[in-house]
């Protein structure tokens, strides 16, 4: 499974947040496959589609789909050159398909900050500047090989060599990889080098408790805002220690202390849900009387490898996936209403599998 890992300078506000992930946990007995480990917490993906299905079908039971964080802790001012857990903490970076870099923006003088003051933007830059330098290692190492393979003319080393030098004066201009541009072709080349700065990244904003429902006035934010606009990311404004009394709660409760303090949406479940669009992934549900039930695939996958998201039978033996579309489902009302108006579709093995879509997987054992 993809899985995004929470980093940030210490006393930022990281454990608190995930100790708020591992408290909101996935009920463990949906997901048996689901990794054991301290580091990586497993939290339910909100889906209000799902709910309305589970209306409309009334099965005995309903599964969300389900989403992994994973803690890394250990970064400091130094780390690429081995400072603190250095290696250990980049080395955990690469292992992640996304990252969610906590920045601190509440204020506290009751809790040191590691540089003295609260300037967001120092913070996300320190972090930043260390992954890039361990980036540049890693490129000019890589460098020195293949430029003497495209001075040969070999056609793959003259086509990464293009790349890498991008990358290489990109990184000398503390810019990361992933706000540099290449053409479809390259990005093929870029992913190939696992670089710590190509990985998809958003920022969280942890702010104070009074700040949750309107924080325009905190100016720490809008920095924070600015900046990764800069950089195409997305930034998401939580208060971990609010989220940390959420995830204790029971979902009544939430609604209810959700609308105390004005707002819509939990910063945890915004969290999972720009994780998840981080990541390139959708949803496709699965309705029967017994269960109705959320999977997340991989957008651009075909039928067969989304049916064997379920079982690998059902990619083994698959022939076909009857499909509607949430929309269409929802609209007709009962699933034989959908298929009387023509919305149930029978879709083959190129078939690529839309976000909503309802499949019943045809298949030979
Ligand atoms: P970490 O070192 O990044 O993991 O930070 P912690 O989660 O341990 O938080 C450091 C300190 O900041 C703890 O005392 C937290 O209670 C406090 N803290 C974390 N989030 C908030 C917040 O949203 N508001 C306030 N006032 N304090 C917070």
């Amino acid at each position: 499974a993809l899985t995004a890992g929470i980093v940030g300078l210490p006393n930022v506000g990281k454990s608190t947040l995930f100790n708020a992930i591992t408290q909101a946990g996935a009920e463990a007995a949906n997901y048996p496959f689901a990794t054991i480990d301290p580091n990586v917490g497993i939290v339910e993906v909100p889906d209000d589609r799902l709910d309305k299905l589970t209306e409309l079908v009334k099965p005995k039971k309903t599964v969300p789909t389900a989403f992994e964080f994973t803690d890394i802790a250990g970064i400091v001012e130094g780390a690429s050159k081995g400072e603190g857990l250095g290696n250990q903490f980049l080395s955990h970076i690469r292992q992640v398909d996304a990252i969610c870099q906590v920045v601190r923006c509440f204020v506290d003088p009751n809790i040191t900050h590691v540089s003295g003051k609260i300037d967001p933007i120092d913070d996300i830059e320190i972090i930043n500047l260390e992954l890039i330098l361990a980036d540049l290692e890693t490129v000019n190492k890589r460098y020195q090989r293949v430029e003497k393979l495209a001075r040969q003319k070999d056609k793959d080393a003259v086509q990464e060599f293009d790349v890498l030098e991008k990358i290489k004066a990109g990184l000398e201009e503390e810019k990361p990889v992933r706000s540099l541009e290449f053409t479809e072709d390259q990005w093929k080349t870029v992913k190939g080098l696992h670089l710590l700065t190509s990985k998809p990244t958003l920022y969280v904003a942890n702010v104070a408790e009074e700040e949750v429902a309107d924080h325009d006035s905190n100016e720490n934010i809008q920095k924070v805002k600015d900046y990764a606009a800069k950089e195409n990311a997305e930034v998401i404004v939580v208060c971990a220690r609010i989220e940390e009394e959420i995830s204790e709660l029971e979902p009544e409760e939430k609604a209810m202390f959700l609308e105390d303090l004005g707002i819509a949406e939990s910063g945890l479940d915004k969290l999972i849900k720009a994780s998840y669009n981080l990541l390139g992934l959708a949803t496709y549900f699965t309705a029967g009387e017994q269960e109705v039930r959320a999977w997340t695939f991989k957008k651009g996958i075909k039928a067969p490898q989304a049916a064997g998201i379920i079982h690998t039978d059902f990619e083994r033996g698959f022939i076909r996936a009857e499909t509607v579309s949430y929309d269409d489902l929802l609209d007709a009302g009962t699933m034989a209403h959908a298929r009387e108006k023509g919305k149930v579709r029978l879709e083959g093995k190129e078939y690529i599998v839309k976000d909503g879509d309802v499949i019943h997987f045809r298949f030979n054992v």
